[in-house]
Formats: C-alpha cells, structure tokens, sequence
C-alpha cells in the first residue's frame, strides 16, 4: 500500500466517524473536527500525488484555485445567517453538480473524441468508462439545476409553489426514458451531439424535477438533492480514478437518501412520488377558502393569559428565527417557570429551515433539552394547556395538514395546538407560511393574534410580566411597612 492510498484510507475513516460524530447533539463538534482534517487530508494527498505527474505551473494553478476556494468559502461562512443555511447548502450542492458535469465533458473531450480512448483505458473497459461519462454528466447536471432551484426557492427569490406543467409526470418519465436510450447509445457509439443531448436533457429534467415540488416538501428536496450531490461525486470519482471521491460520494450518496427516507416518513409523504418530482400529487386548487375573522391581542393581554396559564407550551417555528427571538422566548420560559407554570417546547422536524433548526437555537439560548420534546412526544399534551405561545411557527401548526384532504400539506403530521384552551399566533401578518398555505388556525375561536416582529412582541410580555410583578409587590411592601410601624 503507497502513502497516498494510507491517507485515503484514513481520510475515509475521518468521513466516517464525521457521520457518526453529528448524528448527536453531544458528539457534534467532534463530528465536525473529524469532517475538517478528512477533508484537509484529502486535499493534500490528492495535491501530493497529482505534482508527481504535471507541471509545476499546473500544480500552482491547482493551489491558487484552493487559495480562492478557500478565501469565498472563508468569507461566505462568516457572513451567512443561519436562516439562509439552506439556500447555502442548496449553492454548495450545484457546484458538486457542475463539477462533475465538467469531469464528465473533460474526460470526453480527453478520451473518448480523440480515438486513444483503446489504449488509454483498455479495450474490455471501454464500454464501462463511456457509461461512466454519461451517467456522471447526467447525475451533475440534474443535481446542478435542481440545486439551482432549490436556491431561488429557499431564499424566497422565486414562488415556492409547486410548477404544474400539464403531462407534467409523463414528461418525468418520458425524460428518463430518453436518458436509458442515449446511454446505450452512447455506450455503443459515443459522439458529441449525444453528450450535448443528454446535458440539455438532464439540466432540463432537474429544473423540473424541483420546481415541481412544493414549499411543504422543501425538506425532503434538500436532502435529496444533497444525496445527488454524493452521487455526482462518486460518479465524478470513476472518472478521475479517484477511490476516496468514490467512497466520499458514497457516503454523502447513501447517508443523504436515508436522511431523504427518514423525513419522508415522518412527514407522512411518499418517498417515490418526491424524487419524481411530486408524481401522483394533484395540482393546488388556487381557491383561497373565506375562513371569517381573527381576533388580536396585544402584549399586556397576552401577558395576562400567560400569569394566569396553569401550562405553557411554546412552538417555535422559523419566524422565531429571522426574529432572533430565541434568548426573550428563554427569558420568558425563566420567569414562567419561577412563577411556577410549567412551560414545555413542542418542536416539529422540519420547524425552520433545517433539520434541528429550533433545536440549535433553544440550545443556543441555553434553554433546558429535557423541556424541549419532540412533536410525537408533546402532541397529545395540547388538549390538556392552558396556553400555547405559536412563535414565528405557520405550516408545522396548520390544522388543514389534517382537515383538508385537498390541501397541498394535506397528510403532513402536524403540533396539534389548536386542542389548547388558548392560542397566541406572533406573527407580523396573517401571510401564509413556507408551503403558500391559508393557515384556518389563525381563524379559530381560541386564537388570537399578536401581530409584530416575535423578538419585539416577546420583550414587550416581559415587560408586561415585571410590570405586574412590581404591582403584586407594591401592596405587599406597604403592608410590611404598615407591620413594622
Ligand atoms: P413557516 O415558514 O411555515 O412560517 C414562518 C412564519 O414566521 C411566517 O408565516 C411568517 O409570517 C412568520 N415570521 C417571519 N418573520 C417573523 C418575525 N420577524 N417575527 C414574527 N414572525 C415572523 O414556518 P414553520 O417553521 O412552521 O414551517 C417550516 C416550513 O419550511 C415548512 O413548510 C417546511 O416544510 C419548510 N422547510 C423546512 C426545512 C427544514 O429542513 N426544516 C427546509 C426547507 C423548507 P409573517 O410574514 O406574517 O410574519
């Protein structure tokens, strides 16, 4: 075994214990550390064994390229908020995209469309490595685009809407069709107007794939596009001949698809019907049903329900995020709890715009795990609160998820907070959530609005509360001084 083929093995291990590290709140860090000096380990193996074969100029290329990959990575990292994390994910997953879209055309223009390819890759492997050319642009493009989309959608620049094209699912299929032909095709006889087909084809069918698919199911589109990723690297490894990018995509590959599995189920959405770009769901109707009036309350009010409340539960949601609520909602939980009602979290798993979004910012704000549960755990306490506090939280907390067969969340589990006595929506407006879905919760007899930013409208409570407190003590300090007189 060479040096370079001890490093890939350790950087391999690295990966692995990665996963392993972030799969826990505990073990994160560590998760992280491990990913970093796999990834450093890689770098320079692959740098190392690459000087052995080009020119210095080409390996200086190679460092200045890492110097300013390094430098945007660096800059990005330290400006992004965490609300935009996703969008990020999203950028960084099409640029593994169009990487190996370029490995791909590279190792075209490079083998097959000079007539070396018998004696550079051997005639018995010939056939595999056409193959590998094609699947691996296919796989780059479709992630490169649907990755693409998935940005202009987590990052609010376009609609999130699902796209109804008509036929929308026969051209899906009628795509992939295409894509099995062209390979065989291909595999017989590669030519340049076949590569060209299936780039188009394939950028063509990932911009569909996404933008097919709803603001509900966002989550899951993430996840898999991330698995993508994986995949167009271990494709992109084939090609290289590189066997840690092989094992690497492998893992990204298959950790992503069961992540993608997981929160199918979860959500209670078909895992096959997602990654075919929303087969078999049926167009939202656009009618936007009259649900009556709301009514509002105010911070004093809504003070006042809380000092009465025998039970709290809070459910966070990614307004709590943009608001950068998070430290008042702590404080909040603090003086409840020292006035002795219980106050519990009820977080949903796809709250915010990550998995454990609500999870890291309650950490953050150093509220207590063992208060914060999850929705299966907390669903059934509703009926039995006094209070729940619905803190920038819209489609995780939408009753049509379980009322209305037709709507576009329908099915989706959901906190059931409208089993509460009372129910306190911080909002700034009565806008729909992610998913674009009227929410009949703000419409119901126990709800109330409390409309402005929730960071603002929290600290107003807590103003509220000390106030009271403060009335409470007044009669109190007169007494003792009337007893001591
Ligand atoms: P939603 O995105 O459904 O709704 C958030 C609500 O917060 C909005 O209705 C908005 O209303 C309100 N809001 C925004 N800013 C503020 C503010 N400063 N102060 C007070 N309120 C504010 O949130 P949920 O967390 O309930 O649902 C998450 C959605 O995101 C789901 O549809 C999920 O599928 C999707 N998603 C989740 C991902 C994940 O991994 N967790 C990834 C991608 C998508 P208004 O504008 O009126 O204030």
């Amino acid at each position: 075994m060479t040096a370079s083929h001890a490093a890939d093995l350790v950087a391999a291990l690295l990966f692995i214990l990665s996963l392993a590290g972030l799969s826990q709140h505990r073990t994160s860090r560590a998760g992280v550390v491990y990913g970093i000096a796999g990834m450093a380990l890689a770098l320079v193996a692959t740098v190392v064994v690459a000087a052995q074969s080009i020119t210095a100029g080409a390996v200086a290329l190679i460092l200045l390229a890492m110097a300013l990959g390094a430098m945007t990575g660096l800059w990005r990292a330290r400006r992004v908020e965490m609300t935009q994390m996703p969008e990020l994910i999203a950028v960084l997953h099409s640029f593994v995209g169009l990487a190996a879209v370029l490995v791909g055309w590279n190792s075209y223009l490079e083998v097959e469309s000079h007539g070396t390819a018998q004696t550079r890759i051997g005639a018995d492997l010939l056939g595999i490595h056409h193959a590998e050319v094609f699947i691996g642009i296919f796989i780059g493009a479709v992630t490169f685009t649907g990755s693409i989309v998935a940005f202009l959608k987590l990052s609010a620049r376009i609609k999130s809407r699902p796209l109804m094209l008509p036929g929308k699912n026969a051209l899906n299929i009628g795509a992939l069709a295409a894509f099995v032909v062209l390979t065989v095709w291909f595999t017989i006889s590669p030519n340049l107007p076949l590569t060209i087909a299936v780039t188009v084809l394939a950028l063509a069918l990932g911009w569909h794939l996404v933008a097919s698919i709803g603001g509900g199911d966002m989550p899951v589109v993430v996840s898999m596009l991330n698995s993508y990723s994986g995949w167009a690297a271990a494709a992109a490894g084939f090609l290289l001949d590189n066997n840690l990018l092989i094992v690497t995509g492998a893992l990204v590959g298959s950790s992503g698809a069961y992540l993608s599995y997981i929160m199918c189920k979860a959500m209670n959405r078909s895992f096959l019907s997602v990654i075919m770009g929303g087969f078999g769901i049926a167009a939202p109707s656009g009618h936007e049903e009259d649900h009556g009036e709301h009514r509002e309350v105010r911070a004093a009010q809504a003070a006042e329900m809380l000092a009465q409340a025998r039970s709290v539960i809070i459910t966070p949601g990614y307004g709590m995020a943009v608001a950068q609520a998070q430290q008042p909602v702590a404080e909040l939980t603090r003086q409840l709890r020292e006035r002795g009602v219980a106050v519990r979290f009820g977080v949903h798993p796809v709250a915010g715009r990550l998995p454990g979004h609500m999870n890291v910012l309650l950490a953050e704000a150093k509220v207590s795990y063992d208060i914060v549960l999850e929705m299966d755990e907390i669903n059934d306490d509703f009926a039995d609160t006094s209070v729940v506090l619905v803190i920038g939280a819209n489609d995780t907390v939408n009753p049509a998820a379980t009322e209305d067969p037709g709507s576009p969340i329908a099915g989706m589990p959901v906190l059931r907070v409208w089993e509460a006595e009372q129910v306190i929506v911080f909002k700034r407006s009565m806008a729909s959530g992610y998913a674009g879905v009227q929410n009949p919760l703000f419409f119901r007899e126990n709800s109330s609005m409390l409309f402005g930013d929730a960071k603002q409208s929290v600290e107003e409570i807590l103003h509220e509360l000390s106030a009271n407190n403060r009335r409470d003590a007044v009669p109190a300090a007169r007494q003792a001084t009337v007893v001591s007189h």
